[in-house]
């Protein structure tokens, strides 16, 4: 391939997304090329779920998926979603009998056990994509677009005063190619050292788009006193609880997820914290409670009544799940010690209520999150009110496309960032054909 050639449709990135839709074009007859500046294809897709790559959650179909978004437009997921489904990709995935296994909740991952891994996902998209005959170039970074109007490739200096059909001279450290049709799906912000860059938000603005301001998500965060309260020692321990965000600005709604948390010596991660990281803003609190199925006020209160012993055996019974390193680092605060060898009987309510409050609403102020480089996502991105809902066209530039994660949409953990790459794309695929 020289450069100057000429193709139906260029995909700038070649992860879930680009790899998607570049198969549904190239089966359908398009010509494509599909480029990614990565040294190594797929990479995401290949570290995701620890290897064993977490597809899809078939929490999705027969629900609002938008309960599983965060974006500043939850709806606009709404339609990619019901159009391809998470049974659509396994079906793909069975066709490829590549075995997997479910872990929680709807979530989907390659069977470790027999012997599937997230190579396996990328192999079979790749495969895909030989089917359809895509050209596949990488590492082949792009630098710049441009809107062109005529055929001998002159650069048009603005889009937005040719709304017909612009098409696209796209130059890469390759030498430039020209299509009619251009989609981004370089991805968010997440993990820039395999490849990450903010190349599609500065392509979508220099297409007349908005960005919603860009922030790790999915990322464990940090806290201010966490040294000087000695938390870092509970570094390692993990435990059920449920986690909540502030209320909203009308005092009302709050999102919850019960989850495992993981302490750090930096602060809190695992899956309860991945979770709420996608919804907090900074400076608001986050509520963490280790006992979600227990009224511990009520619980320890009654308990007085009936037992003789201390505090340590009391929380060890009312909360199972809490191992005994993290319940003796609790009475050993100073609001609890002097209390830790009175027999429970002996010990004021107030003390109780203080305690039971602390453990049931733990409410504290995270300064930061551990940003992209260990976050498995991106929050916001181009601005979803300017693209149509159902092919991913901008409604700025005809015939440019934007999918997957470059957008302002963000998944749960658990699958669904995968599924929004792969329905994305296929939407823009079906309405590249449909023209
Ligand atoms: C550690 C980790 C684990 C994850 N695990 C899961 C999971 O188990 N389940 C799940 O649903 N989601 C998971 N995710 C999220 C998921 O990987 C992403 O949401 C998904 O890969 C997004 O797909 P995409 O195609 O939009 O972007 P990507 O897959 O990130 O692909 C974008 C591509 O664009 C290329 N690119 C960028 N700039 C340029 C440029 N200028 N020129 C050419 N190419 C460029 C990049 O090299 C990259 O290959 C995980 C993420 C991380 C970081």
């Amino acid at each position: 391939m020289t450069t100057g050639h000429h193709f139906q449709t260029i995909i700038i990135g070649a992860g879930a997304a680009g790899l998607m839709a570049a198969s549904r074009l190239g089966q359908a007859g398009h010509s494509v090329l599909l480029l990614d500046a990565a040294p190594k294809i797929g990479e995401k897709i290949r570290i995701a779920g620890g290897g064993f790559c977490n597809f899809t959650n078939t929490h999705i179909d027969g629900f609002d998926a938008s309960n599983y978004y965060v974006s500043e437009n939850p709806k606009f997921v709404r339609y990619a979603l019901s159009n391809f489904t998470a049974q659509d990709f396994i079906a793909l995935v069975e066709q490829y009998q590549i075995p997997y296994t479910e872990k929680h909740r709807g979530q989907l991952f390659c069977d470790r056990e027999q012997k599937a891994s997230s190579k396996d996902i990328v192999a079979m998209l790749l495969n895909e994509c030989r089917k359809g005959n895509v050209d596949l170039r990488y590492p082949c970074k792009v630098h710049a677009i441009h809107s062109i109007t005529t055929e001998n490739g002159t650069p048009h200096s603005e889009h937005l005063d040719n709304p017909h059909s612009p098409r696209f001279r796209v130059e890469t450290t390759e030498g430039f190619f020209t299509a009619d049709h251009l989609i981004i799906a370089t991805g968010g912000l997440a993990i820039p050292k395999i490849g990450a860059t903010d190349f599609g938000y500065e392509i979508a603005q220099s297409f007349g788009h908005t960005i919603i301001p860009p922030r790790p998500a999915l990322v464990p965060l940090h806290f201010d006193f966490w040294e000087q309260d000695h938390f870092v020692a509970l570094a390692g321990i993990s435990l059920p609880v449920s986690v909540s965000t502030a209320k909203d600005q009308k005092g009302k709604k709050t999102i919850t997820f019960q989850e495992d948390l993981l302490f750090r010596h930096k602060g809190l991660s695992g899956p309860a914290i991945l979770q709420i990281s996608s919804y907090w803003q900074p400076g608001q609190t986050i509520t963490l409670n280790f006992s979600p199925e227990v009224d511990l006020e009520s619980a320890l209160i009654a308990l007085k009544t009936s037992v003789k012993y201390q505090l340590e055996r009391a929380l060890t019974e009312l909360i199972p799940a809490m191992p005994k390193r993290l319940i003796q680092f609790w009475l050993n605060r100073p609001e609890f010690a002097e209390h830790q060898t009175t027999p429970l009987p002996e010990i004021p309510n107030k003390i109780l209520q203080a305690l039971a409050t602390s453990l049931n609403q733990w409410t504290i102020t995270p300064c930061g999150t551990d940003g992209y480089k260990t976050a498995e996502a991106t929050r916001g991105g181009i601005n979803t009110k300017e693209l149509n809902a159902k092919t991913m066209e901008s409604q700025y530039c005809p015939n440019l496309y934007c999918i997957g994660e470059v957008v302002d949409v963000v998944g749960w953990l658990g699958g669904y960032n995968f599924q929004w790459a792969w329905a994305s794309a296929v939407c823009a695929a079906k309405g590249i054909l449909a023209k």
